[in-house]
């Protein structure tokens, strides 16, 4: 599954995972955890050389949830919360698109793909981790819609969410992810894409289990 951030890839993605009894991955949460090692280090972004360091010396864990998702550990560390704050989201938008970080983390979601049973969602699934899958979803919303769903989810978690500066920080990423020049988002050719801007959560994961019907 890929697709812009904020489209609801995980919450798809984990009831898919659950209903099949097979693992699901947020990819982000790699680059997310890269992205927090790099801030808190002091590393400098800009410092390509340090990223990459910083990205082969992780050591990664995965565990299995009840809920069918696997938590990351980054040397031998879980971040929880952590990993969702709009600094690291920024700070893994950056990292992300340093190639060779980029490919220290990509292998190893190829080599958890390689092992099958498992819905993995990200950017370049598709594309570039998981060519072979047998189903490709690519989600679409518009960026007004995603900022409009992230502000409820801020706000019943009991934080402060402000919309205008929500929807400015969804824009940059969109524009930041599809324009790097490796692995940029786009959904791969044979991908089925479904527009969720104006579908609840449970018409969208019908959605895609009607494709996963198609073939399992
Ligand atoms: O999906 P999430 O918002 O957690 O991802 C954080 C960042 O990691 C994204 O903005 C994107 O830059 C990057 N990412 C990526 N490739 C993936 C998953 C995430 O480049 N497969």
């Amino acid at each position: 599954i890929d697709g812009t951030a904020g489209v609801g890839k995980s919450s798809v993605g984990k009831a898919v995972a659950l209903k099949y009894g097979i693992s699901f991955l947020s990819t982000g949460q790699m680059y997310r955890c890269l992205g927090w090692k790099v801030l808190k280090s002091g590393i400098n972004m800009d410092d390509e050389s340090a990223v990459i360091k910083a990205a082969k010396d992780i050591v990664w864990g995965f565990e299995r949830q009840s809920d069918s998702s696997l938590k990351v550990l980054v040397d031998g560390q879980y971040l929880g919360d952590k990993l969702q704050l709009e600094e690291v989201g920024r700070a893994a938008s950056k990292v992300s698109a340093i190639g060779p970080a980029r490919a220290v983390i990509m292998q190893k979601q190829i080599d958890l793909g390689r092992e099958g049973n498992i819905v993995m969602e990200g950017r370049d699934i598709g594309t570039a981790i998981c060519p072979d899958a047998p189903v490709k979803i690519y989600l679409i919303a518009n960026a007004e819609a995603r900022a409009q769903r992230r502000v409820k989810q801020l706000q019943e978690q009991g934080e402060k969410a402000d919309y205008d500066e929500i929807l400015a920080s969804i824009i940059s990423r969109d524009e930041r992810d599809s324009n790097r020049s490796c692995s940029p988002l786009k959904p791969a050719p044979d991908a089925v894409i479904i527009d969720t801007s104006a579908l609840s959560l449970d018409e969208v994961i019908e959605k895609v289990m009607e494709e996963v019907g198609k073939v399992w």
